[in-house]
């Protein structure tokens, strides 16, 4: 029986089970593609277990696969754990506990406890067993006995003793004599076993449940209800967080997350041989849930546990033990001296011959020799002379023997009620550790909530403190610039008053120059028509010159005076020839002058017209700017009213606001994604040998079965 620590993966079996009717009926497809032995292909995503069960395979056939082995190393000293995991209706049941009246529908539970008892049947006469059995729930993240406070005539309340040489069974709460048929077969067949499979089921009903956790996901359960879920979602998602942080080789596993996690420590990465079932549907309607499960199997898969045997040595034993390894101590002090001194032999340049040196083979031999040496005999065997005994000395050993028996029976009782009370004061202590823990963990979280609200209080003080500055600023440059509008619109005023007058004036030499225009034309006229009737006038006199030389041949005398009229009336023509003239001149300059002025004012025009736009345009851009501003001060203003209500907020709600807050913060913590797998669980422990233990519980989610070896 070796005692040395050896290395183990856990095994994972899949276990898919066939379509049930209701699948049938809707037409689900069938989706998983088996290959071989221990592959399984869906949703074209291959998973590779341990092995792989298809629907027909037998109850007889997953137990020699999942648990056969287990057991069989369970009665050889090592921890077992045997659990089912899956979704709802996946098939945990039906595999771990199956048909209990059907010697081919049994699942592994049932066919557990008939291997025990067949090992134990066949086992040396001389032997003894101690056989426990606990029975406990774990409910709401709760362990609860669920042996403690029945009644004692329950067949299932028992710590049984048998002896298979004297059958003088005791038993701690009175049970009649017990083997595996009417330990725990029998009671599960007769009303009793109804009974307590309905006492099962009225802690944890599993249909409720079964609502309760689609209720989370879809509609969102309340209060007590919620609470529930949670609680069970704990267990199941703190399993799921074990599994993963042993898969990642993460340094820190949680197991103490939960009371499900703490009681799989060992079978978890610990001293245990583990095998989950994980099982599945192979409807396409339960995809995602069947790929998760799968998920969840490959990652445990990857975990490996260290087992070695449970020994519990007699005090004759350790003795034994202990003078072995001095022996060992011994012989290796030796093999260092002996080593030493050749090594000084060769430093000294010395050859040492072959027959001298240090044989390696040979030490380890005489090492070896002593730990085989056989004193490992059960306490039970003792190798004792064989003493002939009178039947009155065989009576009287007999009742001296039951004595000790139930002296014994005592001792263990006691034992048993001592570590059951270490136990709780222990689980106790812890769980007070775990509020102290949880209580400073809330207070620090309240002080650095306190902290940052403190802080974030000063930021929005001067932010506000920022802001009204800026406010202010604005409110400063708002005021110059409606004093620049203002000024603007006066000048803008002046000018068109200017412009007005301007085009006032313009008008008035406008007619004036029209009226020019007219003189000129007018004069023009009348220069024409006098010169028209001036050149009328100098051909009549030209007639009349004519005629008046002919006369001068006749009377000179008449022609001279003629000859001075003439000179006279050119010479007043001359003159008023050239007054018209100068006249004519004048109002050419004038006319030039009165152009003169006209282009200029239309220049002057054109620039006031200018000047006019660049006004409006101006004035335009000033009442943008200044709805700008409006808005940008509207929307500080705004600012600072959110911010002083938030200000009022934080300062009113203070504390309460900060314990909302963790609160918030713990609720999302506590917000687990709802899992869809709930249902039973058995857990089980049992040390078996000189005490055989089994404790099975069922508990939501999965079933669990540890089960325990000491000598
Ligand atoms: P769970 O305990 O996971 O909620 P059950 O074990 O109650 O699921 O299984 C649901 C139903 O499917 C039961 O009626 C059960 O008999 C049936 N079932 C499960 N696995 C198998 C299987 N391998 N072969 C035949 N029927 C099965
Ligand atoms: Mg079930």
């Amino acid at each position: 029986m070796a005692d040395v620590p050896a290395e183990c993966t856990i095994k994972v079996m899949c276990r898919f089970r066939p379509l049930n009717s209701s699948e049938v009926a809707r037409g689900d497809k069938y989706i998983p593609k088996f290959q071989g032995e221990d592959h399984v292909v869906v949703g074209s995503k291959p998973f590779q277990f341990d092995r792989v069960f298809q629907p027909n395979t037998t109850q007889e056939q997953v137990y020699n696969a999942c648990a056969q082995k287990i057991v069989k190393d369970v009665l050889e000293g090592y921890n077992g754990t045997i659990f089912a995991y899956g979704q709802t209706s996946s098939g945990k049941t039906h595999t771990m506990e199956g048909n209990l009246h059907d010697t081919d529908g049994m699942g592994i539970i049932p066919r557990i406890v008939q291997d025990i008892f067949n090992y134990i049947y066949s086992m040396d006469e001389n032997l003894e067993f101690h056989i426990k059995v606990s029975y406990f729930e774990i409910y709401l993240d709760k362990i609860r006995d669920l042996l403690d406070g029945m009644s004692q005539a329950d067949p299932l309340c028992y710590m049984v003793e048998m002896e298979k040489r004297f059958p003088s069974l005791s038993n701690v709460i009175q049970t009649t004599c017990l083997t595996h048929d009417n330990i725990l077969l029998r009671p599960l067949k007769d009303s009793v076993a109804k009974k307590v499979l309905l006492f099962k089921s009225s802690i944890l009903p599993e249909g409720p449940c079964l609502s309760l956790s689609s209720q989370v996901s879809k509609t969102g359960a309340e209060g007590a209800v919620l609470d529930e879920a949670k609680n069970i979602n704990k267990s199941l998602s703190s399993l799921g967080n074990v599994i993963s942080a042993l898969a990642e080789g993460s340094g820190y596993i949680p197991y103490r997350d939960s009371k499900m996690t703490r009681i799989l420590q060992d079978s978890l990465g610990g001293n245990c041989r583990t095998t989950i079932v994980i099982c599945a549907s192979p409807s396409a309607y339960n995809e995602s849930e069947t790929k998760s499960t799968l998920m969840f199997g490959q990652r445990a898969k990857t975990i490996k546990n260290t087992v070695c045997v449970n020994v519990e040595l007699t005090a004759e034993q350790w003795k034994k033990k202990y003078e072995r390894e001095k022996e060992k101590g011994k012989a290796l002090r030796n093999t260092i001296t002996w080593l030493e001194n050749e090594l000084n032999r060769w430093r000294n340049g010395e050859s040492v011959p072959v027959d001298e040196q240090f044989d390696k083979e040979k030490a380890q031999a005489e090492v070896l020799a002593l730990d085989n040496v056989p004193n490992d005999k059960p306490a039970s065997t003792p190798n004792m002379p064989q003493l002939r005994l009178t039947d009155a000395e065989k009576d009287k050993c007999e009742v001296e023997l039951a004595k000790l028996y139930k002296q014994l029976d005592d001792k263990d009782d006691e034992i048993n009620q001592q570590s059951q009370l270490a136990e709780k004061l222990k689980q106790q202590m812890l769980d007070q550790e775990e509020l102290l823990a949880s209580s400073r963990r809330d207070h620090d979280n309240l002080q650095s909530e306190l902290n940052r609200l403190q802080a974030e209080n000063e930021a929005s003080k001067d932010e506000v403190k920022e802001v009204l500055q800026a406010l202010e600023e604005l409110a400063v440059n708002y005021d110059q610039k409606s004093q620049e509008v203002e000024d603007k619109t006066k000048e803008f005023e002046m000018v068109s008053d200017e412009l007005n007058q301007k085009s006032s004036v313009l008008t008035s030499i406008d007619s004036e120059l029209q009226k020019l225009k007219d003189m000129s034309n007018h004069q023009k006229k009348r220069v024409s028509e006098m010169m028209s009737s001036l050149l009328k006038d100098l051909a009549e006199i030209g007639i009349a010159v004519g005629s008046t030389e002919i006369k001068q041949h006749d009377g000179s005398g008449l022609i001279d005076e003629d000859f001075t009229v003439a000179r006279l009336y050119i010479s007043k023509m001359k003159s008023e020839v050239k007054t018209m003239v100068k006249r004519s001149k004048q109002l050419e300059s004038t006319q030039s002058e009165s152009n003169k002025k006209m282009d200029e004012n239309d220049k002057e025009l054109a620039a006031c017209q200018l000047r006019i736009q660049q006004h409006e345009a101006k004035i335009k851009s000033l009442t943008e700017y200044l709805q700008n501003v409006e808005q940008k001060k509207r929307q500080l203003e705004e600012n600072v009213d959110s911010l002083n209500e938030e200000l009022v907020k934080i300062s009113a709600q203070g504390t309460t606001h900060t314990h909302t807050h963790t609160q918030d913060e713990l609720d999302k913590k506590t917000k687990l994604t709802p899992m869809h797998t709930l249902s039973t669980v058995y857990c089980g422990y049992v040390p078996f040998g000189r005490q055989l233990q089994c404790l099975l519980s069922p508990v939501l989610g999965c079933y669990i079965v540890l089960l325990c070896y000491t000598f």
